[in-house]
């Protein structure tokens, strides 16, 4: 059904972009912007960062919604099909639902084309592990901080291939990101080694911390393995709480892009708080807090070291 409409969409919107191309000659600056589609917000900031003004971005997923299960809106379609270069993170995020390559595809453009980024190139992939996932790769990688250096890089890459002329640009915008990039690894590290090892476990609703415990010596604990689906069964809410009452875990955290009831049933059970929110999938709304990549990863490590760290 999706598929259908969006299919129908496409036939109205080739009409719609050529009309606008032709008329689109008014506006130079507008013109000389590379224009870009991502596909979540996360991704969304690290393109700002590198491109600043030589660039257009689009987010598909907006502020606050689950890139796993994102239902392409006729606008997004028109923006895919006029978009110079699109960016997606891969590891299965965005590919889990198919509701990506769908898209791309809708809009004339194919999953390996040279115009169609995946940023998580070169990230060593870590797997699901739960039975109904196994050997699925974990699109997670950003919340290890080096995983998002190497996206800044593939980033940097691709705008200085497809727009040449502002090379230099990318390349010192790029530089001085990844400097406050690396600053923040090394601040995300002290902070994390302050909790006490025994309380490093994290509980969220989606098993979204993978790489970042890994980086960051924690381990993860979760309702549900990936956002497919976004609801606890009856044996993974079994499972969390065994988990937590025997961990001695003091307290929970909630994603700001989850359904909150599963997690709330657990803090209820267990009788231990949500201490906070965190962000995983999305960042914070523009003017609050996560509203960019480096505030977000700074706002988890505060609240998982005030949770935590007592
Ligand atoms: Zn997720």
């Amino acid at each position: 059904m999706r598929k259908l409409m969006l299919l129908f969409t496409a036939m109205v919107i080739a009409v719609l972009v050529s009309a606008c191309s032709q008329e689109g000659n008014s506006p130079k600056e507008q013109d000389d912007k590379v224009k870009i589609v991502t596909t979540y917000s996360i991704v969304y900031d690290m393109i700002k960062n590198v491109g600043g003004d030589h660039v257009e971005v689009h987010s598909l997923a907006p502020i606050g919604s689950d890139p796993h299960n994102y239902d392409p809106l006729p606008g997004d379609l028109v923006l895919t099909t006029d978009a110079d270069i699109i960016f997606y993170n891969g590891l299965n995020l965005e590919e889990g639902n198919a509701w990506f390559n769908e898209l791309v595809e809708t809009a004339g453009k194919s999953v390996g084309d040279d115009n169609v980024v995946r940023v998580s190139e070169g990230v060593e992939p870590m797997l699901l592990n739960s039975d109904e996932h196994k050997n699925e790769e974990d699109p997670h990688a950003w919340l290890d901080v080096q995983n998002g250096i190497t996206y800044v890089k593939n980033i940097r890459d691709a705008l200085k291939e497809i727009d040449a002329a502002n090379a230099d640009d990318y390349d010192k915008n790029a530089e001085k990101y990844i400097a406050e990039l690396e600053t923040l690894h090394e601040e995300i590290i002290d902070m994390m080694h302050a909790i006490p090892e025994d309380k490093r476990i994290l509980v969220t609703s989606e098993g979204a911390f993978k790489y970042f415990s890994a980086a960051y010596d924690f381990q993860a604990a979760y309702i549900w393995e990936i956002n497919s689906h976004s609801e606890g069964t009856p044996e993974q809410l079994k499972s969390i709480i065994r988990i937590i009452k025997d961990g001695g875990v003091p307290s929970l955290f909630l994603e700001s892009s989850v359904d909150p009831r599963s997690m709330e049933m657990v803090s209820r059970e267990t009788g231990v708080p949500i201490h906070g929110k965190i962000f995983t999938d999305s960042l914070g709304e523009a003017g609050s807090d996560g509203d960019t990549y480096i505030k977000m990863v700074k706002w988890n490590a505060e609240m998982i070291a005030d949770g935590l760290g007592k």
